[in-house]
């Protein structure tokens, strides 16, 4: 597309970064005939996360993510004392990184996106286009390229975005293993979501409390972590290190041989982007990542289409680069979506606030909520009317104690709440 009026600019679409949310995007646009040039300091580095997924909310992607390893279930321990376990219905997949990225890869290469092994250091917008300043390597010189658009997909890292809003970011954090073991560190579960029983009793009382995520990968191997849902700050490595030996200590099982080990740090919430910026974003830097879940991945697949289209038919149609941007952050964000998202950030620093005891009664009544509810709300897809529903169902549905837990962080929360459901309450200020 670029080139035959477009004079001096020497691309369509310039994407900065290439960790999922960049390359999916890029792929969906050169399927759709846009010129696109990927920026990373090392894009052809393996995406070192290990990303979990429900099935169901990958199914209908115009790309099929490959999966590495997918359960029927999910399994929930919530009993402090004992192994008794909710069981979610619904499958839960794993994606095999290498085998997606390599499609990806095909498919950019085919579509003849460029590949620009540089760090963005800067963008500057004129008219019709944004120039783009990059650096290759250690002690390269500073070059420039002219796109019509720009997209951060940075995870944050480029600090090309403007962010609305004075919220605070959160952390989740785990540290997880894969390896081969000697015995069942799932004690006979294939896929666990989370495991609330309580590791050990020498951690400091303050700390968040843990849980173990885990799956079974086939014969001896599994993938154990041990997290921190939220809090409001990252936990040390090397207590969850600790906290995951203790577990599998006490339930007799040893590693044989390490292959990976994960150390996981997931900012969440925080502010979100400007609608009004010319820089559009994606992925986890456009604020896609679940305030109260860290999860991302399926909520950024699936936008990833119609934002593709947004940014093709724009440029197709000779719209500025400024009304190419707005329209795409109106797909990410929505007035709707923005809603909900306080109302998950009031979820998330509810989770954050809570002790074993009452995350392990919250997790209780949340999972006996009709599927649809709990899917709806771990979505990131649900605007604020049906996520407010949802919240006051589980109020309704919880026991006196932990109903009074939520209330009383309901009052203390009461701006965010009734921004989030006052029609009008939406305006913002803009900082950067
Ligand atoms: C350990 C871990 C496990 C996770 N597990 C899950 C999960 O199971 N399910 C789920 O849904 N979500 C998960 N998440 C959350 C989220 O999906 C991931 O953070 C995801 O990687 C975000 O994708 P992204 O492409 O937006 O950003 P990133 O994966 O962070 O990729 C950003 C890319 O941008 C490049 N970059 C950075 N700065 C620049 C620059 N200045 N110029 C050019 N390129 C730059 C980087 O090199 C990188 O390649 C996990 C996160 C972590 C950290």
């Amino acid at each position: 597309m670029a080139g035959s009026d477009a004079g001096h600019i020497e691309i369509d679409v310039a994407v900065v970064g290439a960790g999922p949310a960049g390359r999916w995007l890029a792929t969906l646009l050169v399927r759709r005939g846009v010129d696109v040039a990927i920026f990373d300091p090392g894009p052809k580095a393996r995406w070192p996360n290990t990303y979990g997924v429900w099935s169901d909310e990958i199914e209908e992607l115009e790309i099929p993510v490959a999966l590495r390893r997918s359960w029927p279930q999910a399994d929930v321990v919530l009993d402090l004392s004992s192994p008794q376990q909710v069981v979610l219905e619904r499958e839960y997949c794993r994606i095999d990184n290498d085998a997606f990225q390599g499609s990806l890869d095909d498919r950019l290469d085919d579509g003849g996106a460029r590949w620009i092994e540089a760090k963005v250091i800067d963008v500057e917008h004129q008219d019709r286009w944004s120039s783009l300043t990059f650096v290759g390597g250690e002690g390269g010189d500073e070059e420039t390229i002219r796109a019509r658009i720009v997209v951060d997909a940075s995870g944050g890292a480029a600090g090309l975005l403007e962010y609305v809003g004075e919220e605070a970011v959160a952390f989740q954090t785990a540290f997880g293993v894969e390896a081969d073991f000697d015995g069942d560190p799932l004690e006979g579960r294939q896929m666990v979501l989370m495991d609330y029983r309580a590791p050990c009793g020498e951690r400091d009382e303050n700390s968040p409390p843990t849980f173990l995520y885990g799956m079974h990968l086939g014969g001896d191997r599994y993938f154990v972590e041990e997290t921190v849902l939220v809090a409001p700050g990252a936990v040390d490595f090397d207590e969850l290190r600790r906290t995951l030996e203790h577990r599998l200590d006490r339930l007799g099982v040893s590693i044989l041989e390490t292959h990976e080990e994960e150390f996981c740090k997931i900012p969440m919430g925080g502010a979100l982007p400007s609608l009004e910026q010319r820089v559009l974003g994606f992925g986890a830097a456009a604020g896609l990542v679940h305030p109260a879940t860290g999860y991302q991945m399926a909520r950024m697949l699936r936008a990833g289409a119609p934002l593709a289209d947004t940014i093709a038919e724009g440029l197709e149609g000779g719209l500025s680069p400024e009304q190419i941007a707005r329209a795409g952050w109106q797909i990410l964000w929505s007035d709707q979506l923005r809603r909900a998202h306080l109302l998950l950030l009031f979820g998330r620093d509810v989770l954050a606030g809570f002790d074993r005891e009452e995350i392990s009664q919250f997790f209780e009544v949340f999972f006996s909520l009709p599927g649809q509810s709990w899917r709806q709300y771990m979505s990131g897809e649900t605007g604020h009317r049906e996520m407010s529903g949802i919240m006051l169902r589980l109020f309704a549905d919880a026991e006196n104690s932990l109903r009074w837990a939520l209330a009383r962080r309901a009052l203390g929360d009461g701006r965010r709440v009734g921004k989030a459901l006052l029609p009008g309450a939406m305006a913002t200020r803009r900082h950067s």
